[in-house]
């Protein structure tokens, strides 16, 4: 697989070198140059499968001229343990629940598979992952990576802006994970991973490479889950889906695209966002014009200068698709809240991610459309948030129960730059 730099098209490298450098050179994306695309026959056929192998035929069409596809399919198999199940809402409207995984989110797969395919492609060589979360990016990371042996991770998060549970669950496990606690917002952690990845000194040193959605490895694996809902549909369906993505850093939006341009029938998408608008405002007017980071009650979605947006533009240029026909909206929280009783009122239990993306999928779905939207969390995941809104009491999944008595281990850094080089450059081998 090769693939090009968003902002130097001269710059080729192949998919081992995209997964261990993560960004190009001026800090641009790489993009795949050959997009594959099934026949309605092949995507017929893939709809049969179970998960694993379907999986690995989606990315071997990516993959098969690096990585052999029975390789494919064992790391498929040892990253994607667990299910995403389509749950019934309502007549037209469906979940995709993302939410099964080892750390309940989505970021499972794409971490996951990462790790499964650095591995692959490493030979033994010492890396050091340093990534930002706005939350659930660093659960997924940390856990894919714990004890793998050459990784060290180091994991950037904006200090009392992430869940209590969400940050027990990654900044409590110790070993080859490092966690920081960054005396600010995710753009400002997401700004010091940029830092140190323009400083080709300490990148060498430590053999820097990024878990971050950025990782083209991780978009790859997020498509398989939009296969995976088509096949669970009714065929009826399938003809006329419009799925609604909860969106922050932009990559699962991107994997859905990239789904529906390798040929998966999906009719529209509808990038959902919270108070944090950049996208929106961008769709309806043209300006590109982020306002600062607004803490909302969906904060793995609060991002104001989307990572991927690039790429998301790059799949319409290249598959001529005209950009108006993607759908968007924002929603505020007072909306979130009163969308997550108006889900529990139809009996599902849900977090404030997933309730944006149903409140503009209700709002927006056509009559003889069917609806389907991410279930990005497990709604425990947000348990204070949650039980505050719904009144009510949530269990405890048990990888999350495991976890919540535990000491946090984080450290504390302003974001400052030099004081973190200091720290990376000085960690144990
Ligand atoms: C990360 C995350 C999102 C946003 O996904 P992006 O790929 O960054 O757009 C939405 N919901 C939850 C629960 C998340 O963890």
């Amino acid at each position: 697989m090769k693939l090009y730099n968003l902002k130097d098209h001269n710059e080729q490298v192949s998919f081992s070198q995209a997964i261990k450098q993560g960004l190009g050179r001026q800090q641009g994306l790489f993009f795949p140059l050959e997009l594959p695309e099934f026949s309605s026959t092949e995507i017929d056929d893939l709809l049969e499968l179970d998960l694993v192998t379907r999986s690995s035929r989606i990315l071997s069409a990516y993959l098969g001229d690096e990585i052999a596809p029975e390789t494919v399919y064992q790391r498929v198999k040892a990253a994607f343990t667990f299910p995403a199940p389509v749950a019934t809402v309502s007549d037209d409207i469906a979940s995709l629940e993302l939410f099964h995984g080892p750390t309940l989110a989505f970021k499972d797969f794409g971490g996951r598979f990462m790790a499964q395919m650095l591995a692959q492609v490493s030979n033994g060589e010492k890396v050091t992952i340093l990534t930002a979360t706005s939350g659930d990016t660093g659960a997924a990371v940390a856990h894919a990576f714990y004890g793998l042996e050459n990784v060290r991770v180091v994991i950037l998060y904006p200090r009392g802006k992430i869940s209590p549970l969400q940050e027990k669950l990654f900044c409590t496990l110790g070993g080859n994970i490092y966690t920081i606690a960054i005396d600010s917002d995710f753009d400002a952690c997401q700004a010091l991973v940029k830092q140190a990845f323009d400083d080709e000194e300490l990148k060498q040193a430590i053999g820097l490479n990024s878990a971050n959605s950025i990782n083209i490895s991780r978009l790859l694996a997020q498509i398989c889950y939009y296969f995976e809902a088509v096949a669970q549909l009714p065929a009826a369906a399938r003809q006329q889906l419009v799925v609604s993505v909860p969106s922050g850093n932009f990559g699962d939006l991107t994997a859905g695209l990239l789904a529906k341009s390798l040929g998966l029938p999906i009719k529209r998408f509808i990038a959902a966002t919270n108070a944090n608008d950049t996208v929106p405002r961008y769709l309806s007017n043209g300006e590109w014009a982020p306002n600062p980071t607004v803490a909302t009650l969906s904060n793995a979605m609060d991002v104001s200068q989307p990572n991927n947006w690039p790429r998301v533009e790059e799949l319409f240029r290249r598959k001529n698709w005209a950009l108006p026909t993607l759908g968007f909206g924002a929603v505020s929280d007072d909306v979130t809240k009163a969308t997550m009783h108006e889900l529990e009122a139809l009996g599902y239990t849900s977090e404030p991610h997933a309730a944006i993306a149903y409140r503009l999928l209700r709002d927006q779905l056509q009559p003889g459309e069917f609806g389907l939207f991410l279930g990005t969390a497990h709604p425990a995941k947000f348990k204070e948030s949650v039980e505050a809104i719904l009144d009510k009491t949530l269990d405890l999944p048990e990888a999350l129960a495991q976890r919540a008595d535990l000491e946090l281990l984080s450290h504390n850094f302003a974001p400052d730059f030099a004081q973190l080089r200091q720290f990376l450059m000085a960690l144990p081998e």
